[in-house]
């Protein structure tokens, strides 16, 4: 009997033992393609090296000090490395130990910052129900995944959510790209309205939507506008790219793609790549400005703050993901995965989508093509995917759950940056 509580109570799973490159290998030596990062995490595969050394050499040295104290090279060295590369105004980072806290960072940040500016009536959080951002109370508040949510209701904060951009299920026929983005983002525009203006503290959204719904891209013009109302009702934009950031759709920030900068942003599993839990929070100048100047104390904090050791494997992780070539590689790998997947499941009687950016790629299976019709959830058909995916050897993460009550089963693929052409 084992002594782990395994979140799927009794669960019966192999035993990973082994990385090699995109594979990981189980005790009985079965080797199985890591086509999804684990959870779009591993995005430099199971045995890098670079990062593997410089994990050495940092517990070599230091593995930890804590940040009331001390700072350390290995925390300067990781804001300095991705400021360099941040969206435009974004200039200060704030590291922690994974995604969900990166998002409770977020919220707290931009609820003192309102404090701290002399509006402490702004409170109000609007998000989308197409989003996941953490399992946290805070996070999960946010977030509009309602079977995660629904057993904890009760503790969770107010929230608004308004509609997803989600072209495939929304986009009227007789609607242009354009208008559909200005449509869908005016959403935010009238909750904004609704709540009143002087009581919304932010606004919280993927750029590429990940674990609730696979890879959904917003339209071309979306963001820009979404932009737009944020700045007309002085309402901060934080852009959850946890999942979608580190290169992942092929820059740096997902968020580079639309054009538009956030007030905060944040990220985490790339940027560990999986060697280290890490994740942190990013804001512009004059949010951090205006706490150091007023308060002068982020009234927010856990004792594994910058962690040196995790500070170390996520510099090497960022100088290989700026260096040259790697970027690029992952927009090419992605419009071949695009390119294959549509060749090899387009015609398939229920795949109904296949989206994505860069190296994030969603399926959509729906029961009927025409009519868009999801597989009845009782079905469970993501779970029996994933497991016919184990038997052969190959990861790839699957998603149920329902969007509006409309979409169903999805497949999300997210293989590591140095994936080979034939793997
Ligand atoms: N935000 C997004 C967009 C995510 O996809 C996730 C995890 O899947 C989180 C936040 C939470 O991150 P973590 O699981 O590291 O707490």
């Amino acid at each position: 009997m084992t002594a782990l509580f395994h979140r799927r109570c009794g669960a019966d799973l192999p035993i990973a033992s082994t990385g090699d490159g995109c594979f990981i290998i189980d005790k009985n030596g079965k080797r199985y393609l890591d086509s999804c990062g684990g959870a779009a995490v591993s995005c430099l595969g199971h045995s890098f090296e670079p990062v593997k050394t410089a994990i050495q050499e940092q517990l070599a040295s230091l593995p930890f000090a804590h940040t009331s104290f001390f700072t350390t090279g290995a925390a300067e060295a990781m804001a300095q490395a991705l400021i360099k590369h941040a969206p435009a105004g974004i200039s200060r980072v704030y590291p922690l130990s994974g995604g969900s806290e990166a998002v409770e960072a977020a919220i707290k940040l931009a609820r003192q910052f309102f404090i701290e500016t002399g509006q402490p009536q702004r409170h109000k959080i609007i998000a989308r129900r197409q989003s996941y951002h953490g399992n946290t109370i805070g996070a999960l508040a946010a977030g509009g995944n309602q079977w995660r949510r629904e057993p904890f209701t009760p503790l969770l904060m107010e929230t608004s959510h308004i509609a997803p951009c989600y072209e495939y299920r929304d986009r009227k026929s007789d609607e242009s790209a354009w208008d559909y983005a200005q449509r869908v983002a005016n959403e935010l525009e009238t909750e904004i309205q609704r709540l009143g203006a002087e009581n919304v503290m932010a606004f919280i959204a993927e750029p590429v939507v990940g674990a609730t719904a696979g890879a959904v891209p917003p339209v071309p013009g979306y963001f820009k506008r979404i932009r737009e109302i944020c700045d007309t009702h002085g309402v901060l934009l934080i852009l959850d790219e946890v999942m979608c950031g580190m290169g992942r759709t092929g820059t740096l920030f997902a968020s580079e793609q639309d054009g538009i900068a956030p007030d905060i942003v944040t990220i985490a599993k790339g940027l560990g790549a999986g060697y280290q839990p890490v994740g942190a929070m990013l804001c512009t100048e004059k949010i951090y400005e205006t706490i150091a100047i007023g308060s002068g104390f982020f009234q927010h904090g856990h004792t594994y703050l910058a962690h040196p050791i995790a500070m170390a494997a996520a510099t090497a992780v960022i100088e290989t993901l700026v260096a040259p070539g790697m970027l690029s590689r992952v927009r090419e790998r992605g419009d071949m995965l695009q390119t294959l997947l549509e060749e090899y499941l387009g015609d398939h009687p229920h795949v109904g989508d296949i989206r994505g950016r860069g190296l994030f790629r969603g399926i959509e299976m729906v029961e009927s093509k025409s009519t868009k019709a999801p597989f009845d959830p009782a079905k469970r058909l993501h779970q029996k995917i994933k497991a016919a995916g184990m038997d052969a050897g190959l990861m790839c993460y699957p998603m149920g759950g329902t969007i509006d009550g409309k979409s169903g089963d999805h497949i999300l693929l997210a293989p590591p940056f140095i994936i080979e052409e034939a793997e």
